[in-house]
C-alpha cells in the first residue's frame, strides 16, 4: 500500500496528514493529548484536507478538549507549587496543612491557599477545590443572571452548576433550566458572562441559527471573540 504523510498546521493546531489507497476520508482525534490525524485517498490536495478539517472543526476542537480535560484533571495533585486557574488568572497553589475542615483563600495576585486536614489525599483537596470554584461561580452567575435575565427578558426557572466535560452550558427551553459547568470557573469573567448570555439565548430560540445569531449580535457584540477566548486549549 502506497502511503505518504504530512503535516499540516491549522489555526495552531497541527495534523497529521496521511494519503493512502483509501475510498473514505477518516479524521480522528486521540489521546492523550488530543493530536489530530486526517486519512485521505491518495491524490487528495492539501486544500481539500483543510476544508474537511474546517468542516469537522467544530467537533475537532471538543474531542480535544475532552482528552485535554481529562489529562489534566488526573494529572492534578493538589500539591505546593501546582498552578490552577479560577476567573482567569493562574495561581501558584500553597497547601496548609492542620486542624481545618478544608477551604481556600486567594492570598495575592498570583497566590492561592488551600487550608486542608493532613490526611486529605488527592480526592479530598479536590473536593476542596471544587467547593470553592462552586461558591465563585456561583456568584459570578448570580450577578450576570440579574443583569442578562433583565436585559433579554427571558427568565430562567434555575441556574445549576455541574461536572460537564464537553460543553460550558446547556440549556432546557421547554422546563428553563441552564445548567453550566463547574469548569468555567476556572475562565474569566467575561467568557463567563458569555456562557450566561449564550444559555439564555437559547431560552428564546433553541438552535444555533440565524435568529439565535442574531440575538446574541445584539446583546453581545463581541460574543465571538469571547467563545474563542473560551475555547482556547492553553492551560
Ligand atoms: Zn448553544
Amino acid at each position: 500500500m502506497t502511503t505518504e504523510e504530512g503535516k499540516l498546521i491549522m489555526s495552531g493546531l497541527e495534523i497529521q496528514a496521511v494519503r493512502k489507497d483509501i475510498k473514505n476520508i477518516h479524521v480522528g482525534v486521540y489521546p492523550p493529548n488530543g493530536s489530530i490525524r486526517i486519512a485521505v485517498p491518495l491524490g487528495t490536495t492539501d486544500e481539500k484536507i483543510k476544508l474537511v478539517i474546517i468542516s469537522k472543526y467544530n467537533w475537532i476542537r471538543k474531542q480535544r478538549q475532552k482528552f485535554l480535560n481529562q489529562k489534566r484533571e488526573t494529572s492534578r495533585e493538589y500539591v505546593t507549587g501546582e498552578s490552577h486557574y479560577f476567573m482567569g488568572q493562574r495561581y501558584i497553589l500553597n497547601v496548609i496543612t492542620g486542624p481545618y475542615r478544608g477551604s481556600i483563600e486567594i492570598t495575592g495576585k498570583k497566590h492561592m491557599a488551600m487550608y486542608v486536614s493532613p490526611d486529605a489525599g488527592i480526592q479530598g483537596r479536590r473536593k476542596v477545590m471544587e467547593g470553592f470554584y462552586r461558591a465563585g461561580l456561583t456568584e459570578e452567575l448570580n450577578k450576570d443572571m440579574v443583569k442578562w435575565e433583565e436585559r433579554l427578558g427571558v427568565y430562567a426557572s434555575e441556574i445549576r452548576i455541574r461536572k460537564m466535560k464537553t460543553k460550558w452550558g446547556s440549556t432546557n427551553k421547554k422546563d428553563k433550566r441552564i445548567w453550566i459547568s463547574l469548569e468555567l470557573a476556572k475562565k474569566s469573567c467575561n467568557c463567563i458572562e458569555y456562557v450566561v448570555v449564550h444559555e439564555l439565548a437559547h431560552l428564546i430560540e433553541r438552535n444555533h441559527n440565524n435568529k439565535f445569531r442574531s440575538i446574541m449580535d445584539t446583546a453581545m457584540p463581541n460574543w465571538k471573540l469571547l467563545r474563542d477566548e473560551l475555547n482556547d486549549l492553553i492551560y
